[in-house]
């Protein structure tokens, strides 16, 4: 492909990713990479923008603040734009914004902040009194989130003098201790936990029903007048202490600097003791710390020329490795686990982290003894880097030859980097199994969790899947840490299982290939087990998305007795073998849909699902071969691109009458 096409492919999918991980961010409050992983994917993005201006689409995230408003908050157009920061993730990018400012300007100091990771407010005081908080939003707008910013305790409800107006800005965080007690207590009520305390802050803030904001203890630390019109502040100093004066927590450290060397000495010690502050930060600022000087500089259309914001890399730790663990999989895989001397990392004590297999174990040349260097890929899954310091005559370790559960010989993949031990009763297998079908994207079985499932598969009172529905509710509270309460709320569990819909038992049966999304169409393609279990491979290899081997794992899966043994037993206890999806006709077949913009009524998954039981098929990105686009509100490029190349456009209503049609 020449150069300049491959650029504008790479523009268009850069943009698309980008933006889809902004809408998670912003929007769902939740993160698909880490912070380091985007930010290096929009400076590819800039770069190649830079190179080929033509290319530069309206839409690029590097043309915008942030995220988005939400619609169910209302809207508040912010009369001082709420400016985003350029970054820089080296110090010769700080030198060259100290350039810039010094070429403007004359006798100019910096201070140092720390950059704290959490939402961006802007609060509104009228006569001393609070009267308005909001989200940055894209900048301009943002969301009405008063009545959650009202419940965070550090926010003044009234000033400690009555001025007439007053707009601030600062950022609200949920701290380190508050995190983890919140983690812990979400991890005990079986919720998924939040991922970070950025995620929890704006998770928790971001709520319709104020009091469950209440609830999660967040706090502030406000670092910006953003619009009064009393006495003009002469440096940052005075502007905070004027802050701190009224009630407000500003942000707990800045550092004056002579000059940009100072300044740099200055990130370096914040980035050592990063890991010891009670708050997640994501930087540290350098600003100019005089508002004449500041005024000169001014702002481009997205962010102050007077303040950068120097990013650090992920954390990382070097630790010794103690131990590498293997644990056999549901499938039999076989996965090694590095077990090392815990170190903090990026807010929290790790001690394990995945290899993965041998090739990535040979990759690292990594063994018991050496000195690792790990850090949090995306600041939340721990992984090994490299091996820092290798233990004299430390070896590379080797996968066993044998499986650690039931000492079967293990086999590699063709092909794969898998080891499997294929020895189909194998214990560790069975119990992964179990707890697979269990879990609740599963069977959803409450209360029957990794721990009392090994307690019936050593006990031997379960021997497979069909065994859970013969446990009668004496036998469990018998075992010693069940009471009678307990064992009635577990066999109640067990009991309302049995009218799961089929889609949830052919995910639970654990047939290789076949995750959620398969299981779902499985379901909706053929009805009933008995249905499913008479497929041919050619009738499953039409099912959208599946390929040869998906059909095959399918069709082998219900060849082999000791399946069809357990499915009828599973019947014979009462456990549902229909599809609740009513049968649909193939309305859809051959069609590509893509869904785009805001749906009101439905979500994208209840549309994907229907598009899917219909026999269609639903995509991501639009194409000459896509059928139908389904335009909902503030529908953006995917809508251009459809025009442009005159794919069919609908409606979400449309859409709907092509649903309630026959
Ligand atoms: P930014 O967060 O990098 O910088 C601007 C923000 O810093 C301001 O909104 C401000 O509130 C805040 N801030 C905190 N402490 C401050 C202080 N002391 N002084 C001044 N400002 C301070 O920029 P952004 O545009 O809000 O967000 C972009 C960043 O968000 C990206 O660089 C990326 O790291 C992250 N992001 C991640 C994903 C993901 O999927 N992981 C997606 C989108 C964005």
């Amino acid at each position: 492909m020449p150069e300049k096409e491959s650029a504008k492919k790479r523009i268009d999918t850069l943009c698309e990713r980008l933006n889809y991980y902004s809408y998670r961010y912003y929007v769902d409050n939740e993160s698909d990479v880490s912070d380091y992983e985007y930010d290096m994917l929009q400076r590819e993005l800039k770069t190649l923008e830079e190179q080929y201006p033509e290319f530069l689409r309206p839409d690029s995230p590097t043309q915008r603040v942030g995220g988005e408003a939400q619609s169910v908050f209302s809207p508040v157009v912010h009369t001082v734009r709420m400016e985003s920061l350029q970054d820089a993730f080296d110090f010769a990018e700080i030198d060259d914004f100290d350039r810039r400012v010094s070429e403007a300007t004359d006798a100019c100091t910096y201070v140092v902040e720390p950059k704290i990771d959490g939402l961006s407010v802007s609060l509104e005081y009228e006569n001393g009194v609070f009267v308005r908080g909001s989200t940055r939003g894209d900048g301009d707008t943002g969301e009405d989130i008063t009545a959650n910013l009202r419940t965070v305790r550090t926010i003044p409800l009234k000033l400690r003098q009555a001025l007439p107006y007053i707009e601030v800005r600062g950022e609200v965080y949920m701290s380190r201790t508050v995190f983890f007690e919140l983690v812990k207590q979400q991890e005990l009520n079986g919720e998924e936990p939040f991922k970070n305390p950025r995620n929890a802050a704006a998770g928790s803030l971001r709520q319709k029903n104020a009091s469950v904001t209440a609830s999660r203890k967040l706090d502030i630390f406000v670092f910006n007048v953003q619009r009064y019109d009393g006495a003009d502040f002469a440096t940052h100093k005075e502007s905070l202490d004027f802050l701190r004066s009224l009630g407000f927590v500003t942000v707990p450290f800045y550092t004056p600097c002579a000059d940009i060397k100072e300044a740099e000495a200055e990130l370096e010690r914040i980035g050592r003791i990063r890991g010891e502050l009670g708050f997640d930060i994501d930087g540290a600022v350098i600003k100019v710390n005089e508002f004449a000087n500041r005024r000169i500089l001014g702002s481009t259309a997205k962010f102050p020329r007077w303040a950068i914001a120097y990013k650090y890399p992920p954390e990382e730790k070097t630790t010794e490795l103690k131990d590498i663990e293997v644990s056999v999989g549901r499938t039999g895989v076989l996965t090694p686990t590095a077990v090392f001397e815990p170190v903090l990392l990026a807010g929290s004590t790790v001690s394990r982290a995945t290899l993965h297999n041998q090739d990535r174990i040979n990759e690292l040349n990594v063994g018991i003894g050496d000195m690792i260097r790990v850090r949090k890929a995306g600041d939340v899954i721990p992984e090994v880097v490299a091996v820092e310091k290798k233990l004299p005559g430390s070896s590379v370790f080797v996968m066993p030859e044998k499986c650690p559960s039931c000492g079967a010989p293990t086999f590699r993949d063709e092909g794969g980097a898998a080891l499997r031990c294929v020895n189909p009763d194998c214990p560790a297998q069975l119990l992964r199994n179990l707890i697979h079908f269990c879990s609740r994207d599963a069977m959803d079985i409450e209360g029957l969790g990794d721990a009392l499932l090994e307690v019936f598969t050593a006990k031997k009172m379960i021997r497979d899947a069909a065994d859970i529905y013969t446990l009668k509710a004496e036998d469990v509270a018998q075992l010693e840490r069940l009471g009678e309460k307990s064992a009635q709320n577990l066999i109640n569990a067990i009991e309302a299982s049995k009218g799961n819909d089929l889609a949830k038992l052919v995910f639970a049966l654990g047939i290789r290939n076949i995750g959620e999304k398969a299981a779902k169409q499985l379901a909706a393609r053929f009805h009933d087990m008995d249905s499913l279990m008479a497929a041919s491979p050619e009738e499953i290899c039409a099912i959208d998305g599946f390929g040869v081997q998906m059909a095959e794992s399918v069709v082998s899966y219900f060849a082999q007795p000791q399946s069809r043994e357990l499915i009828a037993r599973l019947a014979s206890y009462g456990v549902n073998m229909v599809s609740h999806a009513e049968k649909k006709d193939d309305r859809f077949a051959g069609m590509t849909f893509v869904l785009t913009g805001a749906l009101t009524d439905l979500t994208r998954e209840q549309a994907t699902e229907i598009i899917e039981a219909y026999g269609g098929k639903a995509a991501s990105s639009v194409s000459k071969k896509t059928s139908v686009v389904v335009a909902g509100e503030a529908a953006g490029s995917k809508l251009r691109k459809a025009n442009e190349l005159g794919v069919r456009v609908i409606s979400e209503a449309e859409f709907k009458e092509m649903i309630d049609q026959f």
